[in-house]
């Protein structure tokens, strides 16, 4: 029987789900610059791995909640990047699975924001003041 990519993902995820000390020691061992750009109207926001490291880009013309729910998003993706990446390659993925795997993702990141807003607040309060430098020196 053909495994369901997403499924390895979710098992992952409960299996070492994200928290504020995982975060910050993720942070202190991985490159993120945050942006803030104009982006479309209906665009929350993205990631990319780039040469100095990860880049997330924030949508300015979306609201401040939409915007921290983003930041908690693309840091989950970027917390199991390897894992996505892995799993991408390894089983077949087509848009429904993009649709799941993103479902995935922002399920966990409406969690984060849910179960610890201060430290969300911080890290959005942070990537503004620092959106120029290295996201991580700045959050411990
Ligand atoms: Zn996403």
């Amino acid at each position: 029987m053909e495994l369901d990519g997403t499924k390895v993902l979710e098992r992952l995820i409960r299996r070492y789900p994200l928290g504020v000390r995982r975060i910050k020691e993720f942070l202190d061992s991985v490159e993120v610059y945050i942006r803030f750009q104009k982006l479309a109207e209906d665009n929350y926001g993205f990631y990319f791995f780039g040469d100095l490291g990860f880049f997330i880009i924030l949508n300015k013309k979306r609201s401040k909640n939409y915007r921290k729910l983003t930041l908690a998003h693309e840091i989950a993706h970027i917390f199991y990047h390897k894992e996505q990446e892995e799993i991408v390659r390894k089983y077949s993925f087509g848009k429904e699975e993009d649709r799941k795997l993103e479902k995935i993702i922002d399920n966990e990141a409406q969690r984060l924001c849910h179960d610890y807003p201060d430290f969300i607040e911080r890290l959005y309060r942070n990537a503004i003041n620092v959106s120029k430098e290295r996201l991580s020196y700045r959050l411990l």
